[in-house]
């Protein structure tokens, strides 16, 4: 959704959660959220980046952001329980979750999948997201236009060779948005929509391509048109659908 052009203070008055927010796509929607009025909560692992992205929202003008340092790969369900009691106690209401950060794993033939790698890549990319959006769900249901986006891939659509852990979990991960999605559907004002982002000039890119000319791929800045829409009232109402994030609306 490349042609969605946002209006100016777009996200004013909203508050949001991005995960994986201290690099990449997680970092790019958190400065563009903030640049659109938003208050950004950064959450991810390395506290050094995070701290960078709040000093690039800080040094830019815009609204002051939050660090929640969390490690998605052995939070458990006590800190996630704290981290809603935090929000709840800080900013009061929830109106955006970007579920964002994920990892590669092993790019290697099933036969060959460490068992370790297989359930980190899922918990990170897949019971983490479920157990964050259970404790959130609360604090969601208080704001009038609450927004969930979950992270998905074209290998979460369409199974490919030598991807394992990470293609299931996209799978999963995009079976976790329609099973929310329905269920909030006519019992909560809460959007549940997924993104692919397509081909995007980061880490994980260049890891999954090392041989690949990063050139050739937008930057995590080119692809926020949807992510735009998606958190803004323009998709009020807007549920269970996926979104690729390089194509235009239909
Ligand atoms: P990056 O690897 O550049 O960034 C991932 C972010 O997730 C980093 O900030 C990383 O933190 C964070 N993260 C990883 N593990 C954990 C953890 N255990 N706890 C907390 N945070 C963690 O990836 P991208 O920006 O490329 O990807 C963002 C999303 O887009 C992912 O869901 C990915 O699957 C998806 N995607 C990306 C595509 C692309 O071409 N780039 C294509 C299709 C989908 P840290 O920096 O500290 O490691």
């Amino acid at each position: 959704m490349l042609d969605y052009t946002a209006p100016e203070q777009l996200l004013k008055n909203r508050v949001i959660l991005i995960t994986g927010a201290g690099d990449g796509i997680g970092r790019a929607a958190a400065l563009d959220c903030a640049r659109l009025g938003a208050t950004v909560i950064l959450l991810g692992r390395t506290i050094e980046k995070l701290e960078a992205v709040y000093d690039d929202i800080e040094r830019a003008g815009h609204g002051q952001p939050a660090i929640y340092p969390l490690d998605l790969s052995t939070a458990t369900d006590e800190n996630y329980i704290e981290l809603a009691q935090v929000l709840e106690g800080e900013f009061g209401s929830l109106d955006g979750l970007v579920h964002n950060a994920s990892i590669l794993g092993q790019r290697t033939p099933i036969s060959n999948y460490e068992s370790r790698t297989w359930q980190l890549v899922m918990q990170v990319n897949v019971t983490a997201p479920f157990m964050m959006t259970q404790a959130l769900l609360p604090l969601l249901e208080t704001s009038n236009d609450a927004s969930i986006i979950f992270t998905s891939s074209s290998v979460g659509a369409q199974g490919k060779a030598y991807w394992g852990a990470y293609s299931v979990s996209k799978f999963a991960t995009e079976g976790m948005a329609q099973v929310l999605s329905e269920e909030t559907e006519n019992t909560s004002k809460i959007r549940v929509n997924i993104i692919n982002p397509g081909a995007t000039r980061t880490n994980m890119r260049a890891q999954a391509y090392p041989g690949e000319d990063p050139g050739l791929n937008l930057a995590p800045e080119d692809i926020m048109p949807t992510y735009q829409y998606l958190l803004g009232p323009d998709s009020t109402g807007v549920t269970g659908q996926r979104f690729n994030a390089q194509e235009m609306s239909k």
